[in-house]
């Protein structure tokens, strides 16, 4: 058995049984700090790492909405768990050509991680939450990164916690499971009081569902494909599916103004997503099929067009970034 996981059998037997909160937040930790999960080599891929596009795309409408809000000089970019920085590095390309010229501000946690964000962004400043981020108006991003904020669940009124049985983890109940992060709604209502009161705009990108309700959505990834939760923390990447009622929620409570929420299929698209893949063909028609491809994974209902959602959180002063809106 892996060493986190004695270290948790040991706390379980001294303290009893820990919340799912407290099982996710240190099987994550230690999973991010000790490895790079992403691509084909590692767990599992995001959007940025499938195509430049993606970035691009939250460049554009992150610099025009900066644009359209008076251009600010001291506004600055910031983006919350970057991974590998492939984001941060395609969005920042097509800002700077918008004329966006403020400094990098990087929430993450995992050294390893930073240390990969720092070879491809250079110049940025690291931060470990985002009470930490300077004081300014911000252009932001997520992109799977309240997925792996720890939830509790609960079977009615009762909190389902991690305990072990017979040397093995196990959940100490079933039913009808209801899930509750008051660690990504205290984000949340953290990043809409800093927008609220310096102004600025954020792109919160995630799978999740539109309205809160039961459900048991706790998954495990490894290689690829799903595994159980309780198998071996610290070697899977553990997440949850984001309740966007609760963020919206979270993000009002916080003064902040919310778009509507929609897929991120609809958004690129209204975005120009298709134009800027025949643009990049054409650049490069040897790339042709595998640009279309990227863009249909991006997009299409049955990839990721649909599972992912999108939802703008900004500052009440602020004009609301394109693309939520027919
Ligand atoms: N946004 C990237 C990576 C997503 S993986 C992409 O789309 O490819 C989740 C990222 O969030 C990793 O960078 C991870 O180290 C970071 N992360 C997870 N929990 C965190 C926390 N509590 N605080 C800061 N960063 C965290």
């Amino acid at each position: 058995m892996n060493r986190l996981a004695e270290r948790l059998r040991a706390r379980i037997a001294a303290e009893g049984p820990i919340g799912v909160d407290d099982y996710m937040a240190a099987a994550n930790a230690h999973y991010y700090a000790t490895r790079d999960p992403l691509g084909a080599a590692g767990d599992f891929i995001t959007a940025p790492e499938i195509s430049q596009m993606f970035g691009e795309m939250i460049g554009g409408a992150l610099a025009d909405c900066w644009l359209r809000a008076g251009a600010p000089a001291d506004a600055v970019f910031a983006e919350l768990g970057p991974g590998r920085g492939t984001l941060v590095a395609d969005a920042l390309r097509v800002m700077r050509g918008g004329g966006f010229g403020g400094e990098v501000h990087l929430i993450e946690t995992s050294s390893t991680l930073r240390a990969a964000q720092a070879a491809l962004v250079g110049d940025a400043t690291w931060h470990d939450s985002i009470s930490a981020l300077p004081e300014r108006p911000l252009l932001l991003v997520a992109n799977e990164f309240l997925d792996a904020l720890p939830v509790k669940q609960f079977v009615g009124d009762v909190e389902r916690k991690v305990t072990v049985n017979d040397g093995a983890f196990a959940f100490s109940a079933e039913g009808e499971i209801q899930e509750k992060s008051p660690a990504r709604e205290a984000a949340v209502s953290d990043l809409a009081r800093q927008l609220a009161a310096n102004g600025g705009a954020a792109l919160i990108i995630d799978y999740g569902y539109r309205a809160s309700g039961p459900g048991d959505t706790l998954q495990a990834v490894q290689r690829h494909g799903f595994a159980d939760v309780l198998a071996d923390p610290g070697e899977q990447d553990v997440t949850v599916h984001v309740d966007f009622a609760a963020v919206t929620r979270a993000a009002r409570d916080g003064g902040a103004a919310v778009s509507p929420l929609v897929s991120q299929g609809t958004w690129l698209e209204r975005l120009g997503i298709s134009a800027r893949a025949m643009a990049l063909a054409a650049r490069s028609p040897a790339r042709t099929e595998d640009i279309a491809a990227a863009r249909r994974r991006l997009c299409d209902g049955g990839e990721m067009g649909e599972l992912f959602k999108v939802i703008a959180i900004h500052s009440p002063a602020w004009p609301e970034p394109a693309g939520f809106r027919t």
